[in-house]
C-alpha cells in the first residue's frame, strides 16, 4: 500500500488538534489517563495476528520476535499506567508556610511535575512496535499528560496505520479528546522538519540513527523558541574482557557473544559492536570459538534496503582500514539485502588512531580490539564516546588487578553490565536506556520504563494557594494517598 506524505496544511491541522487536546487531556486524572493507556494495550492485543503478519512483511522479522515485541510494548504501556496511579513519579513536594518566621514570613510553596505540551515522536525501523507508534515515547508522553503526534516510520507504514487505528479505538472507548494522538506520514525529511519547527510542538522524542537524531536536534535549536529534543541514537556498546574471567571460560563467552552480535541480524541499538580484550591464551581461544560460531550463522534479510546498504558500506569501510583483519564471516553467501554475520580484529594502537573504527556498524558485525595490557585498555576507554551500555567480563581477581577500570568505564555509559550481554533491555522502573552524547542528546534521561516520562514534564510551583484551588496531588488531606515530600520528609500523610 502507498502512503502519501502528509501535506503542510494537514500537519498544521494535526498540530492544532494536538494542542487543543493537550489542554483537555492534561487535566484528566491519573486514573483516567491510566485507563486510556491500558486500553491502548488491550486494543493492540485485539489486533491479533493480523498486525503481526503485516509487520513480518514490512520489517522482515520473524513471527515469534514480533509477538514478543508487541507483548513488550503492551507491558510498557501498562507499566506507565501503574506508575501513574502509584503517583510518586510526580515528585509532589510541599513546603508549609511559617507566617511567624523572622525577618520574613515563609510562604506556602507546593511543587509537582506538569506536562509540557504536544510531543512529536519519530520511531525507529528496528522495533515496529516497541519504539514506534504506541512505543516507549508515546507511552511516556501520554503518561506525562501530553498529546502525541507520531510520524509513521516509512519502513513500516502499514503496521503503524493499524496501531494508529487501535489507539483511536482506545480514545473513543475512554472518552479522550480526539487529538491526543495524531498520525502523519512522511518519507521525506520535510514532514519531520515541519513537525519539529511547528510553534505548538513542545518536545521531540526520536529513536534512530545518529544522523537523523542530531539533524532534528540541530533543527530544533534554530527555532525562535527552542524545545528539548530527546534523540536516542546508535551505540557501539563496548565489551571489556578481563583476562582471568575470560581465561576460565573462553568458550562460554564466545558462544554468548556470537549470539548477541548476530541475534535479530545485529539490528539492536544494544548490539555489542566493539570487544576489547588483552592478548593471551584466553583471548585467542575466545576468538577461535567466536570465529567458528559466526561461520555457522546464516545471513538473513535486514529490515529494509537502506539499512542493508548502510550495513555493507560501513562494514566495508572498517574492513578496508589499515590494520583491520576480517577474522570470520558466515560460511553462507549473503543475498544483496541480507546481513553478513562477521567479526574483524585490530590492535588498540590502530583503533585509537582511526575514528572510523569507533562508529556504529548497525547489523551483525563486531570489531575485536586487542590490547597488550591494562594500560592500553584504559587508553582505548579514554578514546570512546558516550554509550548506551558498556559490559565488563571480570571476576574478583580481575577487578582487584584493574583498579579504577570500572569507574573509568562508568563515565562512558548509561548502563553497565557485569558478566552478561548488553542485548535485551528489561522494561521496568530501574532501567536506564540512554547515555552520554552521542548515545542520546540528553543523557540525563532514558526512553525505557517509567523514568522516560520525566522527559515530557516540567516542575511547577504553587505559592500561597488555598487548599480548594490546589490540584488533588498537592491538597492538604492527600486525597490520592500518594508519596509526597512534606517539609523534607517523605510521607503519605
Ligand atoms: P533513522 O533512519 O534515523 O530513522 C528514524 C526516523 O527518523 C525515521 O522516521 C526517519 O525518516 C527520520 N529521519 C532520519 N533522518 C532524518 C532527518 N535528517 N530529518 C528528518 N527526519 C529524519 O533510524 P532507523 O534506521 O529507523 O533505526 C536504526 C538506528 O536506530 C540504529 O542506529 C540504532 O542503533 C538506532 N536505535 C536506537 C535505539 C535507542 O533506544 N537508542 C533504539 C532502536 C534503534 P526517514 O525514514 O524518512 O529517513
Amino acid at each position: 500500500m502507498m502512503y502519501q506524505d502528509t501535506t503542510l496544511p494537514a500537519i498544521e491541522s494535526a498540530m492544532d488538534r494536538a494542542y487543543q487536546a493537550f489542554l483537555k487531556y492534561r487535566s484528566k486524572s491519573a486514573k483516567e489517563k491510566a485507563l486510556f493507556i491500558r486500553t491502548i494495550a488491550e486494543e493492540l492485543e485485539l489486533l491479533g495476528d493480523a498486525v503481526i503478519e503485516v509487520a513480518m512483511r514490512e520489517a522482515h522479522l520473524p513471527y515469534e520476535r514480533l509477538v514478543g515485541e508487541r507483548g513488550r510494548t503492551c507491558f510498557q504501556l501498562r507499566h506507565v499506567a501503574d506508575v501513574l496511579e502509584e503517583g510518586s513519579w510526580l515528585e509532589a513536594t510541599i513546603d508549609t508556610a511559617q507566617p511567624e518566621r523572622t525577618p520574613l514570613p515563609k510562604p506556602d510553596v507546593r511543587n509537582m511535575l506538569v506536562p509540557i505540551g504536544p510531543v512529536v515522536v519519530f520511531g525507529a525501523s528496528n522495533f515496529p512496535f516497541a519504539y514506534s507508534t504506541a512505543g516507549v515515547d508515546p507511552a511516556a508522553a501520554w503518561g506525562a499528560g501530553c498529546s502525541v503526534v507520531v510520524k509513521a516510520h516509512p519502513a513500516h507504514p502499514e503496521t503503524s496505520a493499524m496501531v494508529a487505528e487501535a489507539i483511536k479505538k482506545a480514545i473513543i472507548r475512554t472518552g479522550m479528546p480526539e487529538g491526543v494522538f495524531e498520525h502523519v506520514y512522511g518519507a521525506n525529511f520535510e514532514v519531520g522538519k515541519a513537525l519539529v519547527m511547528h510553534p505548538k510542538t513542545a518536545a521531540v522524542g526520536f529513536t534512530g540513527s545518529y544522523g537523523g537524531g542530531k539533524a532534528l536536534f540541530d533543527l530544533a535549536n534554530q527555532r525562535p523558541v527552542p524545545i528539548p529534543v530527546f534523540s536516542e541514537m546508535g551505540s557501539t556498546n563496548p565489551v571489556f574482557l578481563l583476562p582471568n574471567a575470560l581465561g576460565n571460560e573462553p568458550e562460554k563467552y564466545a558462544k554468548m557473544y556470537a549470539a548477541s552480535i548476530t541475534g535479530g541480524m545485529g539490528q539492536f541499538c544494544t548490539k555489542p559492536g566493539l570487544i576489547i580484550g588483552i592478548e593471551g591464551a584466553g583471548l585467542d581461544k575466545f576468538m577461535e570459538v567466536l570465529a567458528e560460531e559466526i561461520r555457522q550463522i546464516q545471513p538473513l534479510t535486514m529490515l529494509h534496503e537502506g539499512i542493508a546498504k548502510a550495513f555493507r558500506t560501513k562494514r566495508n569501510d572498517v574492513l578496508s582500514r589499515e590494520g583491520v583483519t576480517l577474522a570470520s564471516e558466515s560460511q553462507w553467501p549473503a543475498e544483496v539485502y541480507e546481513g553478513i554475520p562477521s567479526v574483524a580484529s585490530t590492535t588498540a594502537v590502530e583503533f585509537v588512531s582511526n575514528p572510523t573504527l569507533h562508529q556504529e556498524v548497525f547489523g551483525p558485525f563486531a570489531l575485536l580490539i586487542k590490547c597488550q595490557n591494562l594500560a592500553q585498555m584504559n587508553e582505548v576507554i579514554s578514546h570512546l564516546e558516550g554509550q548506551l551500555t558498556c559490559t565488563v567480563i571480570a571476576n574478583e581477581i580481575d577487578l582487584i588487578q584493574a583498579e579504577g577500570l570500572l569507574e573509568n568505564i562508568s563515565l562512558l555509559c548509561g548502563r553497565l553490565i557485569l558478566n552478561g550481554v548488553p542485548t535485551g533491555v528489561e522494561v521496568g522502573a530501574a532501567m536506564q536506556h540512554g547515555g552520554p552524547f552521542p548515545a542520546s542528546t540528553d543523557g540525563r534521561f532514558g526512553s525505557v520504563g517509567a523514568r522516560a516520562i520525566k522527559r515530557f514534564v516540567r516542575p511547577f510551583a504553587f505559592q500561597n494557594f488555598p487548599n480548594h484551588l490546589l490540584p488533588d496531588e498537592l491538597k492538604n488531606g492527600n486525597p490520592l494517598k500518594i508519596w509526597r515530600l512534606v517539609d523534607n520528609q517523605w510521607t503519605k500523610d
